[in-house]
């Protein structure tokens, strides 16, 4: 049995030599590979994974011209991966990897997909902590399958899981929710999270926050509805209103003083309808970016893959792959240093 590691790194020079040790001792039984997807770091990662290449054909790396995001990589290292089993981890070894011969383990017992869940966060914020879980609630109550509460992108999968996952190419990716649409057969392992080794997070706060829009527009229209209802319940409260001032008019002689409720009612109404208008667009902007059909990633080097017979719908593989030397690509545009100024003659 062969088990792929899919491992996306952003800037991750500081955890790998921790990452990589753990990942050989706790993987001694088994015959494994590990996929690397350098999400267009710009630190010493590539050179760190080029030289464990050469050394270890095990480790394989597949490297992309820019950062398109986690999730693109995830998907970019399923593409690749060729194991019977394969799970995907964090490389900050917030995902234990002494726990991956029990989930192989879960799936032997004949499980599609093996879910590790988060029992204890050590070390977020007590924030983080707050907003995950609500997170998960909403989108719980949002959209029509359910999502296992605690779970990230720390999973196993069988090959059969991969290659139903692998035929979903939409643009905007939230692999839980994906995995829970597919709806296989799914084992829960608890288990304590704990701090990253080293380094930041590559996912601060805004980002987060429009991973989780991903996540809820991705799964559900519900949001789009909303619109609806309250559209209703406002028009009709506003004709009773109106009824009303008729009869105040006719049949008494009040007058109807209060600018300031009509100028406040004014400002609360017209910024509920810029912001379902503003939640529309947004749908329709995602509805836009998908009918583009763009590729999900492009790849421009790889390391003891060969990609040439498979490419993967959906994606740009480049040319003048699996080079020997370490390369410098996939950082943003550099300054030309050695070249003499161009001048244009007055
Ligand atoms: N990552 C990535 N591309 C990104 C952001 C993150 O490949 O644009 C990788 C990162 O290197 C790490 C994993 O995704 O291996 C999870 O990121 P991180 O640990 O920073 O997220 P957190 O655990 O803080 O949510
Ligand atoms: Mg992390």
């Amino acid at each position: 049995m062969l088990l792929s590691l899919v491992i996306p790194v952003f800037n991750e020079a500081a955890t790998l030599p921790l990452l990589l040790p753990r990942l050989r001792e706790s993987l001694r039984d088994f015959r494994w590979e590990a996929i690397f997807v350098d999400d267009g770091s710009r630190d010493d990662t590539a050179e760190m994974l080029t030289s464990v290449a050469l050394s270890d054909p095990r480790i394989k790396v597949l490297r992309f011209t820019r950062n398109f995001g986690h999730q693109a990589a995830v998907t970019a290292g399923l593409d690749f991966a060729d194991g019977d089993v394969v799970i995907v981890m964090d490389a900050d070894l917030q995902d234990p990897p002494e726990l991956l011969p029990r989930m192989v383990a879960l799936y032997e017992q004949g499980y599609d997909v093996v879910s590790p869940q988060r029992v204890s966060r050590q070390a977020e914020t007590a924030f983080k902590r707050w907003t995950a879980t609500l997170f998960y609630r909403a989108l719980s109550r949002l959209s029509k399958q359910q999502l296992t509460n605690d779970v990230g992108d720390f999973r196993l999968f069988s090959r059969r899981a991969v290659m139903a996952i692998r035929s979903l190419r939409e643009q905007h990716r939230y692999m839980r929710g994906m995995v829970a649409w597919l709806g296989m057969k799914e084992a829960v392992l608890p288990f304590e999270r704990h701090a990253r080794a080293a380094g930041e997070t590559k996912y601060p706060l805004l980002k987060m926050l429009r991973f989780a829009w991903t996540a809820i527009s991705s799964f559900s229209a519900l949001p789009l509805r909303i619109s609806i209802g309250a559209g209703c319940v406002l028009s009709c409260a506003g004709f009773l209103y109106m009824f009303y001032v008729l009869y105040l008019a006719a049949f008494t002689s009040e007058l109807v003083p209060g600018w300031a409720s009509v100028v406040g009612l004014e400002c609360i109404f017209s910024g509920m309808i810029l912001l379902a208008l503003g939640g529309i667009g947004d749908y329709l902007a995602r509805t836009y970016e998908e009918a583009k059909q763009r590729p999900l990633y492009v790849v421009t080097s790889v390391r003891n893959i060969s990609v040439v017979p498979r490419i993967p719908e959906r994606a740009i593989i480049l040319d003048s792959i699996d080079v020997t030397e370490v390369v410098d690509e996939g950082a943003g545009p550099r300054l030309v240093e050695d070249v003499p100024l161009f001048r244009v003659r007055g």
